[in-house]
């Protein structure tokens, strides 16, 4: 690979490969989640830094679940994070891991440092043992057991593993320095009871190993070259390393860290995230307004704006809030380059074209895309009843030229990709509401300029009224009036927006209705728009709103 190293992680690794400590010249990368819930967009990003750097540099990297907690962890989220880890257009080499199978490897690890004196069981609990472990301004306090006998500890967690003991009256903790300035070095813990059935290995386990008895060991196994994790595990290196140290483990990899990615307007914290579909603020974990994977997914976004926008955060090595319309900027311009444009009449009003034959329909042709000739051709029923929105028409014709680009009274306007039509006369009812408005279309003007003296205000949308097919558009909004939720006085609900999603009706060009799910569309001049993964049907069209047409970014 020549391009420049495009940060910190790229320059390790190119350094690492240059003077040849990586084993065969091939780094391995892993993503680990835990399987407690959906990925959100942060986790997105951990992906495409993991899969991209393994993709860089001709390496690997491992799906692997960190499943040590039974009593969050579930197969669904399992299953929906391998999905989504795909979706994002990546592959994982070999098999799915999961910790869960090295359970037995990591038991035998746990005797080992028990038959070294680097490990004992301790019986207080967790109150206690937070207690006597002090702070950096207070020493901590060896516990009783810590000096007890390998034949000890060796019969005691024998116990604990047979499930002698209930939940918090033992655990296994390794012999380290209850003085360290590092409170992850006091002696942490190794092993706890849980008498919970777990999803990968049932009923087999009632202790399982801490997170920091887990990770290192597990990279270990895999042969992982670079560990890379969020800065709040900075702290936790040391014992990273004293595990792999002091244990028989094949191989030395090597943790580095890096900034979560915040945004603003967002939340990427599981358990909140949890809480909006438990209080069914939202409709699941793939509510288009979750900022998950799957319900960007189903909100229209492309996995190749998401790795974009990965890009544009690159990676940092202190925390910060981006900002969200970075990532409405990727989306809109993968889908301004590729998405078909359509039409589609969200408030409309009747038009009817007097000089066209009742029942008539002539076929107009438009390009699915004005730059993308493979994306084929549009059928545009022309008929004598049409649509406009409302928001296109203004009977006051002494307002600027400029200002409203649209149809006033006794003027001219393209309606796009068909003719240039003027207005004629405009029908009320009693109430003074306008009703319908009639007008004419001027012969020879498809895709020809009018002739001279005629100049149309603007462009404009429209669909047939007879021919065209009405769909439900749901139209979303932020979750959150706060910018920065998580922070915000009092409780993270309150900011929830009352107004994030909209359901309304729009009037859709024919063709529409054999857009499939998850198809992506500019409906033109209204925004972008998909066809739901869910709810789409032919009989019954769904389109979410995935993001407006203007952009507010700023680089
Ligand atoms: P959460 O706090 O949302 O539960 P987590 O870190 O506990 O997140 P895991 O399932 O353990 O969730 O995360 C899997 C991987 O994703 C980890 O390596 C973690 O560092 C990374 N990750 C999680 N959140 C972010 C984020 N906001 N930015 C970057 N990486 C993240
Ligand atoms: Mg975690
Ligand atoms: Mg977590």
């Amino acid at each position: 690979n020549t391009d420049k190293p495009s940060n910190f992680l790229e320059q390790i690794i190119e350094k690492d490969l240059a003077e040849g400590r990586v084993p065969g010249n091939k780094i391995v990368t892993r993503f680990p989640p835990e399987p407690n819930g959906f990925l959100h967009l942060g986790h997105a990003t951990s992906i495409c830094l993991n899969f991209g750097l393994a993709e860089k540099y001709q390496g690997e990297c491992n799906l692997r679940f960190d499943d040590t907690n039974p009593e969050k962890e579930e197969q669904v989220y399992v299953d929906a994070i391998k999905e989504d880890v795909k979706w994002l257009g990546f592959n994982w080499a070999g098999e799915v891991r999961y910790a869960s199978s090295y359970f037995d490897q990591f038991y035998e690890w746990a005797l080992h440092l028990i038959r070294e004196g680097k490990a004992y069981v301790d019986f207080q609990d967790a109150e206690t043992m937070r207690e006597t472990r002090g702070n950096f301004t207070k020493p901590g306090v060896d516990s009783p057991t810590r000096n007890a006998s390998v034949e000890e500890n060796l019969a005691e967690f024998e116990k604990m593993r047979a499930g002698e003991y209930e939940e918090g009256q033992a655990s296994l903790r390794a012999r380290i320095d209850m003085q360290s300035p590092n409170m992850n070095m006091r002696d942490p813990v190794l092993y706890r009871i849980r008498k919970v059935a777990h999803h990968q290995t049932g009923d087999k386990w009632c202790i399982y190993p801490s997170y920091d008895f887990a990770h290192g060991q597990e990279d270990a196994i895999e042969g992982v070259t670079h560990s890379i994790c969020t800065l709040e595990f900075q702290d936790h290196r040391p014992l990273y390393e004293w595990f792999l140290e002091n244990l028989p483990v094949p191989a030395k990899p090597t943790q580095y860290e890096f900034a979560r990615s915040n945004l603003n307007y967002t939340i990427t914290s599981k358990r909140k995230l949890k809480r909006l579909v438990d209080e069914n603020v939202v409709n699941g974990w793939d509510d288009p307004r979750m900022p998950t994977v799957s319900g960007m997914r189903r909100r229209g976004v492309t996995p190749a704006s998401i790795r974009k926008f990965a890009e544009m955060l690159g990676v940092s090595r202190t925390d910060g809030i981006a900002d969200v319309s970075m990532l409405e900027h990727a989306i809109r311009d993968d889908l301004n380059n590729n998405a078909a444009r359509a039409m589609v009449v969200m408030n409309p009003l009747k038009v009817v074209i007097t000089n066209m034959e009742k029942g008539a329909v002539e076929e107009m042709k438009a390009a699915a895309h004005p730059n993308r000739p493979e994306l084929g051709e549009r059928v545009l029923p022309f008929t004598r009843e049409l649509f406009i929105d409302r928001a296109d028409f203004n009977e006051d014709n002494t307002l600027s030229r400029k200002k409203f680009k649209r149809l006033v009274t006794g003027e001219y306007i393209r309606l796009r990709s068909t003719y240039v039509v003027k207005h004629e006369e405009t029908i009320k009812d009693d109430s003074g509401e306008i009703v319908e408005i009639h007008c004419s279309y001027v012969p020879g003007t498809v895709g020809e300029n009018p002739p001279e003296g005629i100049r149309p205000r603007g462009v404009i949308h429209w669909v047939s009224a007879t021919e065209s097919r009405k769909a439900e558009m749901r139209i979303y909004d932020r979750l959150f009036t706060h910018e920065s939720p998580d922070n915000a006085e009092g409780d993270t609900m309150d900011y929830v927006n009352p107004e994030s999603l909209k359901i309304g009706e729009g009037w859709v060009e024919p063709g529409l209705v054999n857009a499939k799910p998850e198809q992506g569309f500019q409906f033109e001049r209204e925004g972008y728009f998909v066809a739901d993964r869910h709810d789409h049907s032919a009989e019954h069209p769904v389109f979410n709103m995935t993001i407006g047409l203007k952009d507010t970014w700023a680089a």
